[in-house]
């Protein structure tokens, strides 16, 4: 191997590649929901990882359980998804539901993607499918008069309940 020393040290930093290969620019790392797999659980409120998507706790919560489920692929849509992906977008919720009803007794749930900026989507970019536990009792006045939510149980403590109770 050739080469002339000199006083400098290097960091190699083949990731910084995208940088400057023009037409790439890593505005994946952008996403939120393409970040979260690559921190740990704790950090990123993820409670599953299956093999095309995961599921995990949303920021920013209708209510206490509030979870999202997300392909890994930076995709908008879901007819943009794969056959293995719509499946388990399917099967991550069923267990969501079971684990939720087992561990909050909720009485309801609602579903729902919002597809699109247009169509009320918070990260219209990357597909994510709510899951929203409800309880007989949970609406109150604040939603209404003071767009605030009243959550009563911390992130990180629904984050860890949740996922000790996700079958292995
Ligand atoms: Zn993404």
């Amino acid at each position: 191997m050739a080469g002339v020393p000199d006083a400098f040290q290097r960091l190699w930093t083949p990731h910084r590649l995208v940088y400057i290969q023009t037409g790439q620019q890593p505005e994946e790392h952008a996403c939120p929901f393409c970040r979260a797999p690559e921190m740990d659980d704790v950090e990123s409120l993820i409670v599953a990882r299956g093999e095309h998507a995961f599921v995990l706790l949303n920021l920013f919560p209708y209510n206490s359980g509030h979870l999202l489920v997300c392909p890994y692929r930076h995709i908008a849509t879901y007819d943009e998804a794969s056959v293995e992906e719509v499946a388990e977008i399917g099967s991550l919720t069923q267990t969501a539901m079971r684990v939720l009803k087992s561990v909050s007794k909720c009485d309801g749930f609602n579903l729902g993607m919002n597809q699109g900026r247009i169509a009320g989507a918070g990260i219209a970019e990357h597909l994510h499918q709510h899951i929203v536990p409800r309880w007989a009792l949970d609406s109150n006045f604040f939603p209404i008069i003071a767009q605030t939510k009243a959550v009563p149980q911390l992130l990180g403590d629904v984050r860890r309940e949740i996922a000790e109770a996700w079958p292995a």
